[in-house]
């Protein structure tokens, strides 16, 4: 095995590189691939993501054409994040639609958005990548209309239907508060006595 000195920057250890010697060049021929890799990182989005080293379940239908090999298949995956409005964790199995034409060296197809054929193998990395980050949802909520959480005290409203507050403070003050130490406490003249907690900004 001494393909090291071929210029291809495929990496051939990667789970998502897939050696396609064995699929016959002659348009028409075609082969499945039914395989589970580990997630790479930093698949998906910020706010939701597949956790890396999870498990990918891939299918694939791998297909000769003219200008190289088409692909086609899905792919899932579980992935975790967070409700953008409640902070509540979210975990959910996503399967994408996968499909990208892997061109051969020799074909003039546009090299810019299609992948390649390289080496005799192609790279299912930035086709899976593409595929996820388009599927997630931009802002992930627990449910559509989830009310997110109370402004004045950060409760979750989903699991306090009821949830209100005696008099409503003007936002204005409250704003103000959270700069002071203790500022939302009650009994501010304690301030100095109590214990456990760092000494105010006038004490050095
Ligand atoms: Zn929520
Ligand atoms: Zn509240």
């Amino acid at each position: 095995m001494t393909r090291s000195d071929t210029l291809s920057s495929l990496d051939p250890r990667s789970p998502l590189v897939l050696d396609i010697h064995e699929l016959s060049r002659r348009p028409g021929s075609s082969r499945t691939v039914s395989r589970s890799v580990m997630a790479p990182a930093d698949l998906g989005i910020e706010v939701l993501t597949v956790p890396q080293g999870d498990p990918v379940d891939l299918e694939l239908r791998l297909e000769s054409v003219l200008e190289g090999v088409l692909v086609t298949g899905t792919a899932r995956a579980r992935t975790v994040g967070e409700c953008a409005r409640c902070l509540r964790d979210l975990e959910d199995v996503l399967e994408v639609d996968l499909q990208e034409l892997y061109a051969y060296p020799e074909s003039d197809a546009e090299s810019d958005e299609a992948g390649r054929v390289e080496d005799g193998a192609i790279d299912l990395e930035p086709l899976l990548r593409d595929a996820v980050v388009l599927a997630l949802p931009f802002r992930p909520l627990c449910t559509e209309d989830c009310p997110g959480l109370c402004p004045t005290c950060g409760a979750r409203l989903a699991d306090e239907p009821g949830h209100a507050h005696d008099e409503v403070p003007d936002p204005r003050w409250a704003a103000l508060a959270g700069l002071l130490p203790g500022g939302d406490q009650h009994d501010d003249m304690q301030d100095e006595t109590r214990p456990g907690r760092p000494p105010g900004p006038t004490e050095e």
